[in-house]
């Protein structure tokens, strides 16, 4: 028999919210994922998910852990027109002045490109195969619902006038993206709301679709032309996706837009520090009108900080938005789902039994501590908040921003020597691949080894850039 306190309800069935009722699914448990949207049969954008007609990349990490929680899904991806891309070698990046040096063997640094509504689609897909997991459409939850300290559901508003109004649970999980409103919900019960961070970067994207040319061909299936802090404020990525298209932006910090008519976009796109964008997408055909997106400030909720109500926790956009460029949203949440199945590990009574749940683990949420997961969530966040506004801070435009201390100044001069070293050496850009893509510590960068190596490069460099001179 299916008790009430056995419920899970995840509030937004976007990547954060579809991960973590991937990981409830595995507990003798219902899960509900509420969405505003109706969810799309086919691989679309949505509005409850306006980032959804830009550029997604999909790290290596973030790749790898849903290969484990749905094995077989990048063979759906494959299958549905997603692009195996080999980042070491089909990764292209023009930084300091030069594009990368690129690998020539192929490693095993792989993930897909593909737009972001087919990612969140292939997931949606094999959630729905879980019998404990169903989706409540069109529903936005408006609030909580408590007795003393204990969340018991959610309260609901359905978009058509019709639906349900509340929906009982013993834990909530709030993955409603970085304009949660759960901050307020807990206001409302009379609990303190957590304090917030916020360094805005003011920077803007600009996005197309386009269709290869045919007979197209490229050694590279994304390039990225860097933005370069403090005064590089413009870049452009170009990444090769399914039904052989091209997805084409531009992005400008400190409010440096780019325009978002034809012309504009492509002198804008003319100003780059290399051709080479440009001079791609002059022969592709136009297949779409071009999409901004400015709400790319990052944001970090401090649930840790803060006393809960048990049976309630946040994690993904909702608790960590990050500025978009450095691409680590979705493995962000990949990576919260996994703190999230280690504190549900935390429960040691022994299951209460779903009818035939193959012996699931009960989900025993009025035994954890939500403060306990939050903690563990801001741990998990740190490095990936850390890079981003350290990065973002170096543009002195950068609300909020942090001024770097002498150690920061030290690692942003050798970081410098490293990004121009790996434009020389293709086993300095495989490794800086393996940091980005979460697969190494930041800490190999380091690696007096390394440090010797690129420093080498660098009197290499100028040896040979003063040696060519007049
Ligand atoms: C411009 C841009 C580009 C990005 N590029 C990348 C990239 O290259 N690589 C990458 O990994 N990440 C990228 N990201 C980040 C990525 O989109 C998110 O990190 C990822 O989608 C996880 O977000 P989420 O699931 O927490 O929230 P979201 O994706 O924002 O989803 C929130 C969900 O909650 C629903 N919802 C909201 N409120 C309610 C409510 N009250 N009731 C019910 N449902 C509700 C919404 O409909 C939506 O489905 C980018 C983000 C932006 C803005």
């Amino acid at each position: 028999m299916v008790t009430e306190d056995q419920d899970a309800v995840v509030v937004g069935g976007s990547i954060a919210g579809l991960l973590a009722a991937r990981i409830l699914a595995d507990r003798n448990t219902f899960v509900t994922i509420v969405d505003t949207d109706e969810l799309p049969l086919q691989p679309t954008a949505r509005k409850g998910v306006p980032q959804s007609v830009q550029p997604h990349v999909l790290f290596t990490k973030g790749y790898r852990i849903l290969e484990s929680l749905f094995p077989g899904i990048s063979a759906d991806l494959n299958a549905a027109g997603a692009l195996t891309i080999d980042w070491p070698r089909e990764f292209h990046n023009f930084s300091r002045g030069e594009w990368s040096n690129n690998a020539s063997a192929a490693s095993d640094i792989v993930s897909v490109t593909c737009s972001r509504p087919l990612i969140e689609w292939a997931i949606r897909r094999r959630l729905k195969d879980f019998p404990n997991v169903r989706f409540v459409e069109a529903h936005r939850v408006t609030g909580l619902l408590a007795s003393s300290n204990h969340i018991t559901g959610v309260r609901l508003q359905p978009l058509s006038g019709e639906g349900l109004n509340e929906l009982p649970a013993s834990l909530v999980v709030d993955a409603s993206g970085r304009r949660s409103n759960a901050p307020q919900w807990l206001e409302n019960l009379g609990f303190t709301p957590p304090p917030e961070t916020v360094v805005n970067p003011f920077l803007g994207y600009a996005t197309r679709r386009y269709q290869e040319p045919p007979g197209f061909e490229a050694d590279w299936k994304v390039m990225l032309i860097s933005h370069e802090p403090p005064h590089g404020t413009r870049l452009g990525y170009l990444a090769r996706i399914e039904g052989g298209q091209w997805i084409a932006t531009l992005g400008g910090y400190g409010r440096d837009f780019p325009p978002l008519d034809n012309d504009g976009f492509l002198a804008f796109a003319q100003t780059l520090p290399s051709p080479k964008f440009y001079e791609a997408i002059a022969l592709a055909t136009p297949v779409s009108p071009i999409y901004a997106h400015r709400a790319t400030a990052n944001r970090l909720r401090h649930y840790e900080k803060v006393k809960l109500p048990q049976g309630f926790v946040a994690l993904g956009d909702a608790v960590c938005a990050l500025c978009p460029v450095y691409g680590q949203g979705m493995t962000v949440s990949a990576l919260s789902a996994l703190v999230l199945r280690d504190w549900l590990n935390q429960s040691k009574r022994p299951s209460r039994l779903l009818p035939n749940s193959d012996s699931k683990p009960a989900l025993n949420a009025g035994k954890l501590l939500p403060s306990r997961f939050q903690k563990s969530l801001a741990t998990s966040n740190s490095l990936h908040w850390g890079m981003a506004t350290g990065q973002d801070s170096r543009f002195l435009t950068t609300a909020g921003r942090s001024e770097p201390g002498w150690l920061m100044g030290v690692l942003g001069w050798y970081t410098e020597r490293l990004l121009l070293s790996a434009t020389q050496d293709a086993s300095l850009h495989t490794l800086f691949v393996e940091v980005v893509h979460l697969l190494k510590s930041p800490l190999a960068l380091y690696h007096p080894k390394i440090v010797l190596h690129v420093l080498a490069t660098d009197v290499r460099t100028l040896h040979q850039s003063k040696s060519s001179l007049p």
